[in-house]
Protein backbone atom coordinates (compact mmCIF):
# COMPACT_ATOMS: atom_id res chain seq x y z
CA UNK A 1 0.00 0.00 0.00
CA UNK A 2 1.10 3.24 -0.78
CA UNK A 3 -0.03 6.62 0.20
CA UNK A 4 1.39 10.46 0.88
CA UNK A 5 1.19 10.77 4.71
CA UNK A 6 1.35 7.21 7.36
CA UNK A 7 0.13 7.93 10.41
CA UNK A 8 0.73 5.97 13.01
CA UNK A 9 -1.58 6.18 15.98
CA UNK A 10 -5.28 7.18 16.38
CA UNK A 11 -5.40 9.44 19.53
CA UNK A 12 -6.29 12.34 19.09
CA UNK A 13 -2.91 13.66 17.54
CA UNK A 14 -3.16 10.95 14.59
CA UNK A 15 -6.83 11.16 14.08
CA UNK A 16 -6.87 15.61 13.78
CA UNK A 17 -3.74 15.19 11.57
CA UNK A 18 -5.47 12.93 9.27
CA UNK A 19 -8.53 15.52 9.27
CA UNK A 20 -6.52 18.29 8.56
CA UNK A 21 -4.47 16.59 5.81
CA UNK A 22 -7.90 15.76 4.22
CA UNK A 23 -9.28 18.59 4.21
CA UNK A 24 -6.02 19.99 2.31
CA UNK A 25 -6.49 17.04 -0.23
CA UNK A 26 -3.77 15.34 1.10
CA UNK A 27 -4.07 11.36 1.23
CA UNK A 28 -3.08 9.47 4.54
CA UNK A 29 -3.57 5.82 6.02
CA UNK A 30 -3.78 6.07 9.82
CA UNK A 31 -2.72 2.43 11.62
CA UNK A 32 -4.01 1.95 15.00
CA UNK A 33 -2.98 -0.98 17.16
CA UNK A 34 -6.18 -1.35 19.59
CA UNK A 35 -9.77 -1.89 18.35
CA UNK A 36 -12.12 1.06 17.63
CA UNK A 37 -14.29 0.14 20.67
CA UNK A 38 -11.34 0.56 22.42
CA UNK A 39 -9.58 4.01 21.67
CA UNK A 40 -13.53 5.12 22.47
CA UNK A 41 -13.80 3.95 25.62
CA UNK A 42 -10.22 5.04 27.62
CA UNK A 43 -10.60 7.54 29.74
CA UNK A 44 -8.18 10.14 29.62
CA UNK A 45 -8.08 14.26 29.56
CA UNK A 46 -10.74 16.25 29.72
CA UNK A 47 -9.74 20.47 29.23
CA UNK A 48 -9.37 21.88 26.21
CA UNK A 49 -7.47 24.92 25.80
CA UNK A 50 -9.48 27.96 23.84
CA UNK A 51 -7.05 27.21 20.39
CA UNK A 52 -7.97 23.74 20.93
CA UNK A 53 -11.31 24.38 20.03
CA UNK A 54 -10.67 26.45 17.44
CA UNK A 55 -8.72 23.80 15.11
CA UNK A 56 -11.32 21.32 16.27
CA UNK A 57 -14.08 23.44 15.04
CA UNK A 58 -12.36 24.52 11.87
CA UNK A 59 -11.74 21.02 10.80
CA UNK A 60 -15.71 20.61 11.30
CA UNK A 61 -15.39 18.36 14.32
CA UNK A 62 -16.81 21.16 16.80
CA UNK A 63 -20.36 20.58 16.71
CA UNK A 64 -20.99 18.42 19.25
CA UNK A 65 -18.36 19.88 21.67
CA UNK A 66 -19.90 23.29 21.00
CA UNK A 67 -23.14 21.62 22.48
CA UNK A 68 -22.36 19.55 25.11
CA UNK A 69 -19.06 21.28 26.01
CA UNK A 70 -19.06 23.32 29.49
CA UNK A 71 -17.41 26.71 28.86
CA UNK A 72 -15.59 27.26 32.09
CA UNK A 73 -14.21 30.96 32.90
CA UNK A 74 -12.03 29.84 35.98
CA UNK A 75 -10.18 27.33 38.27
CA UNK A 76 -10.45 27.12 42.48
CA UNK A 77 -7.30 26.44 44.51
CA UNK A 78 -7.49 25.22 47.61
CA UNK A 79 -5.54 25.07 50.40
CA UNK A 80 -5.38 25.74 54.14
CA UNK A 81 -9.79 25.32 54.39
CA UNK A 82 -9.86 28.06 51.71
CA UNK A 83 -11.28 28.16 48.21
CA UNK A 84 -9.05 30.92 45.79
CA UNK A 85 -10.62 31.62 42.48
CA UNK A 86 -8.41 32.10 39.66
CA UNK A 87 -10.52 34.24 37.30
CA UNK A 88 -8.97 32.85 33.68
CA UNK A 89 -10.99 35.01 31.30
CA UNK A 90 -10.72 38.43 33.59
CA UNK A 91 -7.09 37.70 33.82
CA UNK A 92 -6.26 36.28 30.36
CA UNK A 93 -8.37 38.87 28.52
CA UNK A 94 -11.27 36.68 27.61
CA UNK A 95 -9.81 33.12 27.36
CA UNK A 96 -11.79 30.39 28.87
CA UNK A 97 -11.48 26.65 28.85
CA UNK A 98 -14.07 23.75 27.32
CA UNK A 99 -14.53 20.61 29.74
CA UNK A 100 -15.01 17.82 26.94
CA UNK A 101 -13.23 14.20 27.31
CA UNK A 102 -10.93 13.59 25.02
CA UNK A 103 -13.13 9.98 24.47
CA UNK A 104 -15.83 12.13 22.65
CA UNK A 105 -12.81 14.19 20.88
CA UNK A 106 -11.63 10.87 19.48
CA UNK A 107 -15.07 9.78 18.94
CA UNK A 108 -15.98 12.76 16.75
CA UNK A 109 -12.81 12.52 14.63
CA UNK A 110 -13.56 8.75 14.36
CA UNK A 111 -16.73 9.14 13.05
CA UNK A 112 -15.89 11.81 10.75
CA UNK A 113 -13.01 9.78 9.23
CA UNK A 114 -15.06 6.41 8.78
CA UNK A 115 -17.96 8.75 7.27
CA UNK A 116 -15.45 10.06 4.39
CA UNK A 117 -14.01 6.34 4.12
CA UNK A 118 -10.60 7.67 4.32
CA UNK A 119 -8.85 4.31 5.21
CA UNK A 120 -8.24 4.47 9.23
CA UNK A 121 -6.99 0.63 10.15
CA UNK A 122 -8.01 -0.41 13.91
CA UNK A 123 -6.31 -3.84 15.39
CA UNK A 124 -3.21 -2.80 12.62
CA UNK A 125 -0.01 -2.63 14.60
CA UNK A 126 2.61 -1.06 13.36
CA UNK A 127 5.89 -2.88 13.70
CA UNK A 128 8.59 -0.66 12.76
CA UNK A 129 9.18 2.46 10.42
CA UNK A 130 12.36 2.00 7.88
CA UNK A 131 14.27 4.33 5.73
CA UNK A 132 13.26 7.12 7.32
CA UNK A 133 16.28 9.00 5.47
CA UNK A 134 14.65 7.72 1.88
CA UNK A 135 12.39 9.30 -0.31
CA UNK A 136 10.39 6.77 0.74
CA UNK A 137 9.91 5.28 3.91
CA UNK A 138 7.80 2.43 4.89
CA UNK A 139 5.92 0.95 7.95
CA UNK A 140 6.09 -2.57 8.48
CA UNK A 141 2.58 -3.46 10.24
CA UNK A 142 0.26 -6.37 10.90
CA UNK A 143 -3.35 -6.44 10.10
CA UNK A 144 -5.64 -9.56 9.84
CA UNK A 145 -2.62 -12.11 11.13
CA UNK A 146 -0.34 -10.60 7.93
CA UNK A 147 2.36 -8.33 8.14
CA UNK A 148 2.22 -5.80 5.61
CA UNK A 149 4.07 -3.15 4.47
CA UNK A 150 3.12 0.71 4.16
CA UNK A 151 5.10 3.30 1.99
CA UNK A 152 4.77 7.16 1.90
CA UNK A 153 6.35 10.34 1.44
CA UNK A 154 6.13 11.07 4.94
CA UNK A 155 5.91 8.66 8.19
CA UNK A 156 4.00 10.44 11.29
CA UNK A 157 4.48 8.58 14.33
CA UNK A 158 1.44 10.15 16.99
CA UNK A 159 1.81 6.75 18.69
CA UNK A 160 1.47 8.07 22.18
CA UNK A 161 4.40 7.34 24.74
CA UNK A 162 4.67 3.46 24.65
CA UNK A 163 4.64 3.92 20.47
CA UNK A 164 7.26 2.60 18.32
CA UNK A 165 7.95 5.29 16.13
CA UNK A 166 10.57 7.21 18.28
CA UNK A 167 12.26 3.63 19.13
CA UNK A 168 12.61 3.30 15.21
CA UNK A 169 14.77 6.78 14.75
CA UNK A 170 18.35 5.41 14.33
CA UNK A 171 20.50 5.45 17.65
CA UNK A 172 22.20 9.22 18.12
CA UNK A 173 19.41 11.09 16.36
CA UNK A 174 17.30 11.85 19.31
CA UNK A 175 18.15 12.56 22.67
CA UNK A 176 15.83 12.54 25.51
CA UNK A 177 14.87 14.46 28.83
CA UNK A 178 12.99 12.75 31.31
CA UNK A 179 11.91 13.45 35.19
CA UNK A 180 9.88 10.81 36.94
CA UNK A 181 7.64 11.64 39.83
CA UNK A 182 7.31 9.77 43.56
CA UNK A 183 3.10 9.77 43.03
CA UNK A 184 1.02 9.07 40.77
CA UNK A 185 -2.66 9.97 40.56
CA UNK A 186 -5.80 7.36 41.24
CA UNK A 187 -8.39 8.92 39.05
CA UNK A 188 -12.00 7.76 39.30
CA UNK A 189 -15.26 8.39 36.90
CA UNK A 190 -18.31 8.59 39.05
CA UNK A 191 -21.91 8.91 37.93
CA UNK A 192 -23.03 11.82 40.42
CA UNK A 193 -23.28 15.74 38.91
CA UNK A 194 -20.38 17.31 40.04
CA UNK A 195 -20.32 19.45 43.33
CA UNK A 196 -18.30 22.42 41.89
CA UNK A 197 -19.33 24.54 38.64
CA UNK A 198 -15.55 24.91 38.17
CA UNK A 199 -12.62 22.63 38.76
CA UNK A 200 -10.84 22.68 42.33
CA UNK A 201 -7.23 21.66 42.53
CA UNK A 202 -6.73 20.84 46.42
CA UNK A 203 -3.44 21.07 48.40
CA UNK A 204 -3.58 19.25 51.15
CA UNK A 205 -0.94 17.31 54.05
CA UNK A 206 -2.15 14.17 53.06
CA UNK A 207 -2.04 15.09 49.38
CA UNK A 208 -3.03 16.63 45.79
CA UNK A 209 -6.76 16.20 45.17
CA UNK A 210 -8.61 17.26 41.80
CA UNK A 211 -12.28 17.68 41.62
CA UNK A 212 -13.09 17.68 37.29
CA UNK A 213 -15.79 16.73 35.49
CA UNK A 214 -16.75 14.99 32.44
CA UNK A 215 -20.62 16.63 32.29
CA UNK A 216 -23.72 17.49 34.07
CA UNK A 217 -23.98 14.43 35.70
CA UNK A 218 -20.25 12.70 35.44
CA UNK A 219 -18.12 13.37 38.16
CA UNK A 220 -14.22 12.85 37.21
CA UNK A 221 -12.05 13.24 40.14
CA UNK A 222 -8.26 12.61 41.36
CA UNK A 223 -6.30 11.69 44.73
CA UNK A 224 -2.23 11.60 44.68
CA UNK A 225 -1.29 7.79 45.68
CA UNK A 226 2.10 6.26 45.56
CA UNK A 227 3.35 5.10 42.42
CA UNK A 228 3.07 1.28 43.45
CA UNK A 229 -0.71 1.90 44.59
CA UNK A 230 -2.52 -1.33 43.82
CA UNK A 231 -6.36 -0.49 42.85
CA UNK A 232 -7.53 -3.55 44.61
CA UNK A 233 -6.32 -1.49 48.01
CA UNK A 234 -9.10 1.77 47.03
CA UNK A 235 -12.40 0.24 47.72
CA UNK A 236 -15.49 3.25 47.28
CA UNK A 237 -15.60 3.84 50.28
CA UNK A 238 -12.35 4.59 51.08
CA UNK A 239 -11.89 6.67 47.66
CA UNK A 240 -14.13 9.05 48.64
CA UNK A 241 -13.40 9.49 52.69
CA UNK A 242 -10.06 10.47 51.26
CA UNK A 243 -11.61 12.53 48.78
CA UNK A 244 -13.53 14.14 51.23
CA UNK A 245 -10.65 15.01 53.81
CA UNK A 246 -8.73 16.56 51.04
CA UNK A 247 -11.34 18.70 49.25
CA UNK A 248 -12.73 19.68 52.97
CA UNK A 249 -13.08 23.28 53.20
CA UNK A 250 -14.66 25.80 55.50
CA UNK A 251 -18.40 26.54 55.58
CA UNK A 252 -20.90 24.16 54.33
CA UNK A 253 -19.64 22.70 50.92
CA UNK A 254 -19.94 18.68 50.60
CA UNK A 255 -18.78 16.43 47.90
CA UNK A 256 -21.60 14.46 46.21
CA UNK A 257 -20.84 11.01 45.99
CA UNK A 258 -22.13 8.39 43.42
CA UNK A 259 -21.46 4.75 41.99
CA UNK A 260 -17.87 4.74 40.51
CA UNK A 261 -17.90 3.56 37.08
CA UNK A 262 -14.39 3.53 35.49
CA UNK A 263 -10.92 4.17 37.74
CA UNK A 264 -6.96 3.84 37.10
CA UNK A 265 -3.60 4.90 38.49
CA UNK A 266 -1.79 7.09 36.32
CA UNK A 267 1.98 7.37 36.79
CA UNK A 268 3.84 11.42 36.53
CA UNK A 269 6.65 11.83 34.43
CA UNK A 270 8.17 14.46 32.14
CA UNK A 271 9.84 13.54 29.12
CA UNK A 272 10.61 14.98 25.92
CA UNK A 273 12.23 13.63 23.22
CA UNK A 274 14.25 15.87 20.87
CA UNK A 275 14.13 16.84 17.91
CA UNK A 276 10.47 15.42 16.46
CA UNK A 277 12.05 15.04 13.15
CA UNK A 278 14.74 12.34 12.13
CA UNK A 279 14.68 12.42 7.95
CA UNK A 280 11.38 11.88 6.86
CA UNK A 281 10.09 10.66 10.68
CA UNK A 282 7.88 13.02 12.37
CA UNK A 283 6.88 12.86 15.50
CA UNK A 284 3.58 14.28 17.27
CA UNK A 285 1.75 14.49 20.93
CA UNK A 286 2.90 11.61 23.45
CA UNK A 287 5.30 10.39 20.65
CA UNK A 288 7.37 13.10 21.53
CA UNK A 289 6.66 14.53 25.18
CA UNK A 290 4.83 13.73 28.09
CA UNK A 291 3.36 16.07 31.02
CA UNK A 292 2.34 15.48 34.15
CA UNK A 293 -1.81 16.16 33.96
CA UNK A 294 -1.83 18.95 36.68
CA UNK A 295 -1.91 21.60 34.15
CA UNK A 296 -4.17 19.45 31.73
CA UNK A 297 -1.66 20.66 28.84
CA UNK A 298 -1.25 16.70 27.42
CA UNK A 299 -3.91 16.58 24.80
CA UNK A 300 -3.59 20.16 24.05
CA UNK A 301 0.20 20.07 23.28
CA UNK A 302 -0.79 17.01 20.71
CA UNK A 303 -3.35 19.44 19.20
CA UNK A 304 -1.13 22.12 18.79
CA UNK A 305 1.74 19.95 17.15
CA UNK A 306 -0.71 18.32 14.22
CA UNK A 307 -2.10 21.76 13.92
CA UNK A 308 1.63 22.98 13.31
CA UNK A 309 2.36 19.86 11.41
CA UNK A 310 -0.71 19.67 9.11
CA UNK A 311 0.11 23.17 7.84
CA UNK A 312 4.27 22.51 7.40
CA UNK A 313 3.01 18.83 5.41
CA UNK A 314 1.00 21.35 2.98
CA UNK A 315 3.35 23.16 2.55
CA UNK A 316 5.68 20.68 1.46
CA UNK A 317 3.88 18.16 -0.23
CA UNK A 318 1.25 21.11 -2.78
CA UNK A 319 3.48 23.81 -3.08
CA UNK A 320 6.97 22.58 -3.08
CA UNK A 321 7.81 24.10 0.14
CA UNK A 322 9.92 22.24 2.75
CA UNK A 323 10.32 25.89 5.38
CA UNK A 324 8.04 24.76 7.76
CA UNK A 325 8.56 21.41 7.85
CA UNK A 326 12.03 22.14 8.16
CA UNK A 327 11.31 24.45 10.97
CA UNK A 328 8.32 22.26 12.75
CA UNK A 329 10.76 20.69 15.60
CA UNK A 330 12.13 23.90 16.72
CA UNK A 331 8.59 25.81 16.79
CA UNK A 332 6.49 23.04 18.60
CA UNK A 333 9.16 22.23 21.07
CA UNK A 334 9.14 25.88 22.11
CA UNK A 335 5.54 25.56 23.34
CA UNK A 336 6.35 22.16 24.52
CA UNK A 337 8.89 23.47 26.95
CA UNK A 338 6.69 26.06 28.07
CA UNK A 339 3.85 23.64 28.69
CA UNK A 340 6.39 21.15 30.53
CA UNK A 341 7.71 23.98 33.27
CA UNK A 342 3.85 25.17 33.95
CA UNK A 343 2.82 21.38 34.68
CA UNK A 344 5.83 20.56 36.58
CA UNK A 345 5.85 24.06 38.43
CA UNK A 346 1.64 23.26 39.24
CA UNK A 347 2.37 19.49 40.41
CA UNK A 348 4.94 20.81 42.80
CA UNK A 349 2.69 23.89 43.72
CA UNK A 350 0.04 21.05 44.70
CA UNK A 351 1.43 17.93 45.65
CA UNK A 352 2.66 16.42 49.23
CA UNK A 353 6.27 15.75 48.44
CA UNK A 354 6.86 12.43 50.31
CA UNK A 355 10.92 13.51 50.59
CA UNK A 356 9.79 17.35 51.74
CA UNK A 357 10.84 18.88 54.69
CA UNK A 358 9.10 21.66 56.73
CA UNK A 359 11.33 23.76 54.72
CA UNK A 360 10.00 22.70 51.54
CA UNK A 361 5.99 22.84 53.16
CA UNK A 362 6.91 26.56 53.76
CA UNK A 363 7.65 27.35 50.34
CA UNK A 364 5.10 25.16 48.79
CA UNK A 365 2.51 27.66 50.87
CA UNK A 366 4.39 30.85 50.45
CA UNK A 367 3.87 29.93 46.47
CA UNK A 368 0.19 29.13 46.40
CA UNK A 369 -0.30 32.25 49.11
CA UNK A 370 1.43 34.37 46.25
CA UNK A 371 -0.60 32.87 43.59
CA UNK A 372 -4.10 34.00 45.03
CA UNK A 373 -2.69 37.17 46.03
CA UNK A 374 -0.86 38.97 43.48
CA UNK A 375 -2.41 39.98 40.29
CA UNK A 376 0.85 39.26 38.44
CA UNK A 377 1.30 35.42 39.61
CA UNK A 378 -2.39 34.85 39.40
CA UNK A 379 -2.12 35.98 35.53
CA UNK A 380 0.67 33.80 34.91
CA UNK A 381 -0.77 31.09 35.92
CA UNK A 382 -4.63 31.85 33.84
CA UNK A 383 -2.56 32.60 30.96
CA UNK A 384 -0.45 29.09 31.03
CA UNK A 385 -3.17 27.24 31.95
CA UNK A 386 -5.56 28.43 29.71
CA UNK A 387 -3.38 28.42 26.82
CA UNK A 388 -0.95 31.09 25.30
CA UNK A 389 -1.43 32.02 21.77
CA UNK A 390 1.15 30.60 19.00
CA UNK A 391 2.73 34.16 18.87
CA UNK A 392 2.99 34.49 22.53
CA UNK A 393 4.86 31.36 23.11
CA UNK A 394 8.86 32.63 23.89
C1 LIG B 1 -4.11 7.16 31.66
C2 LIG B 1 -3.90 8.56 31.17
C3 LIG B 1 -4.61 9.63 31.76
C4 LIG B 1 -4.41 10.94 31.29
N1 LIG B 1 -5.08 11.97 31.90
C5 LIG B 1 -4.86 13.23 31.45
C6 LIG B 1 -5.51 14.32 32.04
O1 LIG B 1 -6.30 14.16 32.98
N2 LIG B 1 -5.25 15.56 31.56
C7 LIG B 1 -4.38 15.76 30.49
O2 LIG B 1 -4.19 16.89 30.05
N3 LIG B 1 -3.76 14.74 29.92
C8 LIG B 1 -3.99 13.50 30.38
N4 LIG B 1 -3.36 12.49 29.79
C9 LIG B 1 -2.53 12.80 28.65
C10 LIG B 1 -3.35 12.89 27.35
O3 LIG B 1 -4.40 11.97 27.39
C11 LIG B 1 -2.39 12.65 26.20
O4 LIG B 1 -1.48 13.73 26.19
C12 LIG B 1 -3.06 12.47 24.84
O5 LIG B 1 -3.75 11.24 24.80
C13 LIG B 1 -2.02 12.53 23.74
O6 LIG B 1 -2.59 12.13 22.52
P1 LIG B 1 -1.75 11.32 21.43
O7 LIG B 1 -2.66 11.15 20.29
O8 LIG B 1 -0.45 11.97 21.26
O9 LIG B 1 -1.43 9.92 22.11
P2 LIG B 1 -2.41 8.74 22.55
O10 LIG B 1 -3.72 9.27 22.97
O11 LIG B 1 -1.65 7.91 23.51
O12 LIG B 1 -2.64 7.94 21.21
C14 LIG B 1 -1.67 7.09 20.66
C15 LIG B 1 -2.36 6.00 19.89
O13 LIG B 1 -1.40 5.19 19.24
C16 LIG B 1 -1.77 3.83 19.36
N5 LIG B 1 -0.56 3.01 19.21
C17 LIG B 1 0.43 2.80 20.10
N6 LIG B 1 1.36 1.99 19.58
C18 LIG B 1 0.97 1.69 18.33
C19 LIG B 1 1.51 0.88 17.29
N7 LIG B 1 2.66 0.22 17.45
N8 LIG B 1 0.83 0.77 16.14
C20 LIG B 1 -0.36 1.45 15.95
N9 LIG B 1 -0.92 2.21 16.91
C21 LIG B 1 -0.26 2.32 18.08
C22 LIG B 1 -2.41 3.75 20.74
O14 LIG B 1 -3.27 2.62 20.90
C23 LIG B 1 -3.18 5.07 20.78
O15 LIG B 1 -4.48 4.93 20.28
C24 LIG B 1 -3.51 11.18 30.23
C25 LIG B 1 -2.81 10.12 29.66
C26 LIG B 1 -2.99 8.82 30.13
C27 LIG B 1 -2.19 7.70 29.50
Amino acid sequence: MRTSVAIIGAGPAGLLLARLLQRSGIESVVLESRSREHVEHRQRAGILEHGTVEVLRACGAGDRLDREGLVHEGIELRFGGTGHRIDLAALTGGRRVVVYAQTEVVRDLVALRVESGAPLLFEAEALAVEDVDSERPRVRYRHDGAERLLEADYVVGADGFHGIARRCVPAGRIRTRERTYPFAWLGVLADVAPSTDELIYAQHERGFALHSMRGPEVSRLYLQVPPETDLADWPDARIWEELDLRLAVDGGWRLRRGPITDRSVTPMRSFVAEPLRCGRLLLAGDAAHIVPPTGAKGLNLAVADVALLARALDAALLRGDPGALESYSDTALRRVWRAEDFSCAMTAMLHADPDGDEFSRRLQRSRLDYAVSSTAAATALAENYAGLPSDAVP
